[in-house]
C-alpha cells in the first residue's frame, strides 16, 4: 500500500461508510476506485488490498458517503440580484460565466450532480456541455431551459409590463403553445420540462399561489416530455394549481406550499415525488429580500415567517402520509439564496423532523431516482460511477456538518476536486 494518489487507481478508508443503499453506517471499508468508477467495498484486512500496490486514501476521523445531489438549483443567479430585471438586462455571455461560478460553488459544497430548474436564454444546457467535455470543471448538470409559463406567469420574466426587453421566452396560454413550447425546450438540449403551475408565495399583486398554468397546458408539455423519455417537474404552491399538475401527471411538484390532505394523498398514490425546498422561506424570513426600506423589510421577513408555518405542516403531512421526498435547496431562486450554501436544506429538513439518515438518503438515493439517474449515481456501489463525499465526523449525528465546506472532500468521477 502507498500513501498517496499517484494514479487512476486508488482506496479510500474511511472510519465509517454511508453507502446510500440503506440507512445504515458500515466500518473496516475500504472503497476501491478505479478510472472514475467504484471497483469494489472490500473489508480493510482484506488480503488482496495489502498485497496490491495501491494508493490510499486513509481518513479515520471520516465518513464517506456519495455525492451530494441537488434536485433543485438556478445556476444563473447566485440570490444576490434583484431577480426580474437584472438576468433580463444582463448579457448572455454574462450570465454565462455567472453560471460556472455558481455551479462551481455547488460542486465545491459537496453537490457532485445538480439540476437546473429553468434558466435563461439556455445558459444551463451550454453549461452543462463545457463540465461534459471537462472545458470547465463543476457539477454534473441535469438543465431544463427555460420554465414554461402563461403570459404574466412566474415564468414570465419580464414580467414588467411594457418593459423593453426583447427575450425569448417559454410562454404559452393554450394547449398547444405549451406542446409546442415543451418541444422548443426539447429541441434545445433540455433534460427535462419545468413548468410554472401557479405564482409565487407572496403573490405579487395576484393571490399568493393563484393557479396558472391550466391542466390542459400541463398536460400538453408533460406529454412531450415523457414521449421523449424525459420528466417535467411543476412550480406549484396553493391547492388548485397543485392538484391541477398531479393530475396533469407531472413527475415532481417543487415547494409545494399549502399541500392539503387529499393532494398529499394523490402524489403517493401516483408516485409524484416533492421537492419541498424548505430553504427560500428561512432565507426570506431571517435574511429578508431585496429591500432598503426598514419598514417593508420588515413586512417581508414576517410574511415570510407565516408562510413557513404552513410550509412546515405540508413537509410534516407529506412525511406523514408517505410521500417520496427529494432534497434542493432552491440556491439562486431567490432574494439572498447562494450558491454553496446548498447544505441548510438538509439541515432544515432534519429539523423538520426527518431522520437524518432518511435526509442523506434523499439527498442522494432519492434524488438520483428522481433525474433518472440511479444507475450511475446516488450510491457508493460497485459500478457507480465515483462522485463522493469525504466528511470529517458524522453527518448522522449532525448533518449540520455538511455546511462546512472546510470539513469536507469533494471527489467527482475518481479526481479530488
Ligand atoms: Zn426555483
Amino acid at each position: 500500500m502507498k500513501d498517496i494518489l499517484t494514479n487512476d487507481t486508488f482506496a479510500i478508508l474511511p472510519g465509517k461508510l454511508f453507502t446510500g443503499s440503506d440507512k445504515k453506517i458500515k466500518t473496516d471499508k475500504a472503497v476501491i476506485i478505479e478510472e472514475k468508477k467504484i471497483k469494489d467495498i472490500v473489508d480493510t484486512e482484506d488480503k488482496d488490498l495489502s498485497s496490491k500496490d495501491i494508493d490510499v486514501l486513509k481518513a479515520p476521523q471520516k465518513t464517506l458517503i456519495p455525492g451530494l445531489i441537488d434536485a433543485h438549483v438556478h445556476t444563473y443567479s447566485n440570490g444576490e440580484e434583484k431577480r426580474g430585471e437584472y438576468p433580463a438586462k444582463a448579457l448572455t455571455g454574462y450570465l454565462a460565466l455567472r453560471s460556472f461560478v455558481n455551479a462551481r460553488e455547488d460542486l465545491r459544497a459537496g453537490f457532485t450532480f445538480i439540476r437546473d430548474c429553468s434558466s435563461r436564454r439556455y445558459v444551463d444546457v451550454a453549461l452543462k456541455k463545457a463540465i461534459e467535455t471537462g472545458e470547465l470543471q463543476g457539477p454534473k448538470l441535469m438543465v431544463s431551459g427555460h420554465g414554461l409559463s402563461m403570459t404574466g406567469g412566474h415564468g414570465d420574466v419580464s414580467q414588467f409590463p411594457n418593459a423593453d426587453i426583447n427575450e425569448d421566452l417559454a410562454v404559452c396560454d393554450t394547449p398547444g403553445e405549451a406542446r409546442k413550447q415543451a418541444r422548443r425546450q426539447l429541441k434545445m438540449g433540455a433534460d427535462f420540462i419545468k413548468l410554472h403551475a401557479t405564482g409565487g408565495s407572496f403573490g405579487n399583486g395576484a393571490k399568493p399561489g393563484a393557479q396558472q398554468l391550466t391542466q390542459k397546458e400541463m398536460e400538453a408539455a408533460i406529454e412531450e416530455a415523457h414521449k421523449a423519455g424525459k420528466k417535467a417537474a411543476a412550480h406549484a404552491m396553493g391547492t388548485e394549481g397543485m392538484k391541477a399538475a398531479v393530475k396533469a401527471g407531472v413527475d415532481s411538484i417543487e415547494h409545494g406550499f399549502w399541500m392539503t390532505e387529499e393532494i398529499a394523498e394523490m402524489m403517493r398514490d401516483k408516485g409524484t415525488v416533492f421537492v419541498p425546498t424548505l430553504t427560500p422561506l428561512y432565507r426570506n424570513k431571517t435574511r429578508g429580500g431585496y429591500y432598503d426600506d426598514e419598514k417593508v423589510q420588515k413586512e417581508f421577513k414576517s410574511k415570510a415567517a407565516e408562510i413557513r408555518e404552513a410550509h412546515l405542516k405540508s413537509f410534516n403531512l407529506a412525511l406523514n402520509k408517505g410521500v417520496t421526498i427529494a432534497c434542493g435547496s432552491d440556491s439562486g431562486g431567490g432574494p439572498l439564496l447562494r450558491h454553496g450554501e446548498n447544505a441548510i436544506e438538509l439541515k432544515l429538513m432534519s429539523e423538520a423532523d426527518m431522520d437524518n439518515s432518511e435526509v442523506l438518503l434523499s439527498a442522494t438515493k432519492v434524488n438520483a431516482e428522481l433525474l433518472g439517474i440511479e444507475s450511475k449515481v446516488g450510491q457508493i456501489k460497485e459500478g457507480m460511477l465515483a462522485d463522493l463525499l469525504l466528511v470529517e465526523g458524522n453527518p448522522l449525528d449532525d448533518i449540520s456538518i455538511l455546511q462546512d465546506c472546510d470539513r469536507l472532500q469533494v471527489i467527482k468521477e475518481g479526481t479530488l476536486i
